[in-house]
């Protein structure tokens, strides 16, 4: 367990220590719409990982309130995957849709008590209502129902007696709320459709918002921890179960960061498309980020569950570097695996002078592994060494055989190239060499001296294999989609030969290949006739050489590296990035951090800088909408562009709107793609400046607050903020804050 413990961990013990709870209850909650991937991994080390380390217990629910998309294939895919990382939940598995019963009777409850209402706007209808970030909703007229009716068409939507999208029932709350998920938000829709689990019963469904806060609560969850994007999302969590007015105790919600990583896209709706457009050949394909394809190439669940503890919990979101995840997989194999041999491009030799045949012991670890083994390796006068391992014209600080370089074969003989035998077009087809009897490995008297022992195998004994070369599936640090596939990312070798020990085992074994890199038995394909090896990783890092090195990598290879929160070193680029943010553009330390570390962002900063110069006030566009809007969305699905958002700013800067107002301008700009300026324009959002048309305000204000102004005059310093606020919520944000605050002052004096 974590000796530094994360903030989830503390929660959890306090929580216990105060006996607000008796035991603690978790739950993993995928929706099973698709196969669990990296990311799920993360989110079921941390609740399941929680519930065992204080003797709890984790449920797993599959949240299948949305029947169009969901399939039994997802569930028993996301059994499999809690199962393999070696956990167990608590009795049976749950479904959202065991509670459907439940879920209506609770709204039916809130109906009652006037909290929720029966709404025929249509969907357009339903958004328009709702406002924008900058301007308050309006209610909807059907909000005036009595309880009567609405009991009425809710149950008549129940029984189907409706089509999708006629009515819906939403939650009676806040128009005006300053958080738009609170302007009533929707509880139930109307879905004609068949549903996996629950047949043709339902004619409604359940929100997310309604049946996952009810689901924990029937669950009897203590601690329901969810990724980021449901932040805003936790008030509707809470106002569910304190308006039913609950029997406590209650669970409550916290997020923390979800997991990104480079050269690999984590969005189900993206790996659907590579399996359905047969770029993968399924979704259990080595290549894929999902468990199951980690699984099939040969990945261990431990390597897995120490790279989720690497990382950690934090708070923030981030990007980590998918070569720490690679380097967990050969952490675990290094200690666990047999070494043996594999000639991946097979070259023949004739040992001239050898007529016997033995058997040589050969270790299945190196020394520095704790582990002991071995097995006979048979010798006989025709072998196959590696192609690569043969130069007839090697180039400098080549340590293999030549004609005139003896090599050692590993484990055995010291060889001497006597004679090349080539075919018609001039290429060796194979070597004709000597043995020398007294140089046996562990008893060598001959004095020779060679600079490499090479692998062989012997060529009765030998098998072939077939090998299937995993790469990256993506060459791009920050992957779209298909277009960015790693054309290098499956390589197939018909022709390898292994040693006979390989063979013996039964599929679902890891080797490591000599030289070549940790090897898998592919769990589908292997055939005794064709056994198919599936490459799990290479032994070095040999993408860190294409990019500069990165100290990131060199830490995570040491210790730990990103323990609830903590910051990670940054690599050269980031390093030079933040020095120049920090120093030639004087960005603030936390602006300059998130910029630097995210390349999307920092490139689309650097975009938009380079048509306006505001290095400020676009930083912090860019660090926080642009960012948030990055957490849900690709770059590509954007609506804006880098040239929109200088625009944007450009208004700031000119004062012809406050900053206030631009985040909501670029509320729109990202559901619509409008360009600033005609929203702004088409809005009427132009700041007001003239004092002549704030003051009638502000003086309104002061008239209908005299209590306030007294104790503003009586030292009350802080009542300037109430006042200030008041005016620009009365101009709808639109009024100069600076102004505002100067006039303010003086009216109040
Ligand atoms: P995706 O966006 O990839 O489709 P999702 O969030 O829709 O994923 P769910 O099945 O709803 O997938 O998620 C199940 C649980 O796994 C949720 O609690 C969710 O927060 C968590 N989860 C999903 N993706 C990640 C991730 N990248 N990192 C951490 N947790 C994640
Ligand atoms: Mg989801």
């Amino acid at each position: 367990m974590n000796k530094s413990k994360d903030f989830l961990r503390r929660i959890v013990e306090e929580d216990l220590k105060t006996g607000k709870y008796q035991e603690i209850i978790t739950r993993f909650p995928p929706e099973p719409n698709g196969f669990p991937h990296i990311g799920h991994a993360k989110s079921i080390s941390i609740n399941f990982g929680i519930a065992r380390d204080y003797n709890g217990h984790c449920n797993l629910r599959m949240d299948d309130t949305n029947p169009t998309t969901e399939d039994t294939q997802y569930v028993e895919a996301l059994k499999d995957a809690v199962h393999w990382l070696g956990f167990e939940w608590d009795k049976k598995v749950h479904f959202t849709s065991d509670y459907f019963h439940q879920l209506y009777d609770y709204a039916v409850e809130l109906i009652k008590i006037g909290k929720a209402y029966v709404d025929s706007l249509n969907e357009d209808e339903i958004r328009e209502y709702r406002g924008t970030v900058t301007t308050i909703g309006k209610r909807s007229k059907y909000a005036k129902r009595s309880v009567e009716e609405n009991l009425d068409l809710f149950e008549r939507m129940k029984k189907g007696e409706f089509e999708d999208g006629a009515h819906v029932l939403r939650a009676k709350i806040d128009m005006s709320a300053s958080n738009m998920k609170m302007r009533d938000p929707l509880l139930y829709r109307i879905r004609h459709a068949h549903h996996f689990r629950a047949g043709d019963e339902w004619s409604v469904y359940p929100m997310y918002d309604f049946a996952h806060c009810l689901s924990d609560y029937i669950e009897g969850v203590t601690h329901s921890i969810c990724t980021l994007e449901f932040e805003n999302n936790r008030v509707i969590y809470d106002w569910v179960l304190d308006t039913l007015k609950l029997k406590p105790p209650r669970p409550y919600q916290y997020e923390f960061a979800r997991l990104n990583i480079n050269y690999t896209v984590m969005s189900k709706r993206k790996l659907l498309e590579l399996v359905e457009k047969k770029i993968v050949s399924g979704w259990d394909d080595p290549r894929m980020p999902t468990i199951a394809g980690y699984k099939r190439r040969g990945y261990t669940p431990e390597s897995i569950l120490n790279f989720c503890e690497q990382i950690g919990i934090a708070k923030a979101n981030s990007m980590v570097d998918v070569s720490q995840l690679e380097f967990c997989i050969r952490d675990d194999l290094n200690q666990k695996v047999p070494r043996v041999m594999c000639v991946v491009n097979p070259l023949k030799v004739t040992i001239t002078n050898y007529e016997d045949l033995e058997e040589i012991d050969a270790p299945y670890y190196p020394h520095d592994v704790p582990k002991e083994g071995s097995r006979k390796l048979p010798f006989s006068k025709e072998i196959y060494i590696d192609r690569d391992d043969f130069a007839e014209n090697p180039p400098t600080g080549y340590f293999r055989l030549t004609p005139e370089q003896p090599v050692r074969l590993k484990y055995a003989y010291i060889l001497t190239c006597k004679e090349m035998i080539k075919d018609t077009n001039g290429d060796i087809i194979e070597i004709q060499a000597e043995y020398h009897p007294d140089s046996k490995s562990g008893s060598d008297t001959s004095g020779i001296k060679v600079k490499s022992a090479i692998q062989w195998v012997e060529a009765n004994s030998a098998k072939k294999v077939e090998l299937r070369l995993y790469d990256r599936l993506f060459k791009d640090e920050a992957p779209q989609g298909k277009e960015d596939i790693n054309p290098n990312s499956l390589k197939i070798i018909k022709g390898a030969l292994i040693e006979p020990a390989v063979i013996t085992d039964k599929p679902d074994v890891r080797f490591q290949f000599e030289r070549e890199g940790y090897f898998y038995a592919d769990p589908v394909d292997y055939k005794d006739a064709v056994p198919v090896f599936n490459k799990i990783v290479a032994l070095k890092d040999s993408w860190s050489k294409k990019k500069k090195p990165s100290k990131k990598l060199a830490n995570a290879q040491t210790k730990k590296i990103q323990i609830d929160g903590e910051a990670t070193p940054m690599d050269a680029d980031e390093q030079a990035r933040f020095d120049k943010y920090k120093n030639e553009l004087k960005l603030n330390n936390e602006v300059a951090n998130i910029l630097a570390r995210d390349k999307t962002l920092s490139s689309f900063y650097e975009e938009a800088l380079s048509t306006l110069n505001s290095p400020l006030n676009i930083a912090n566009i860019v660090v926080n909408e642009v960012a948030r809007e990055l957490k849900q969305k690709e770059i590509s699905e954007l609506k804006f562009s880098a040239k929109q958002i200088a625009r944007l700013v450009k208004m700031i800067d000119d004062e012809t709107i406050s900053t206030k107002i631009a985040k909501g301008v670029f509320e729109e700009m990202s559901k619509s793609g409008e360009n600033p300026t005609k929203i702004v324009q088409a809005k009427g959002l132009v700041q007001i400046s003239d004092p002549t048309k704030i003051l009638p305000v502000i003086n309104e204000i002061i008239a209908k607050n005299p209590d306030n102004v007294q104790k503003f005059k009586e030292g009350n310093g802080k009542l300037l903020g109430f006042f200030v606020g008041q005016v620009l919520k009365k101009t709808g944000g639109k009024a100069n804050p600076k102004v505002v605050n100067e006039l303010v002052k003086k009216q109040l004096e």
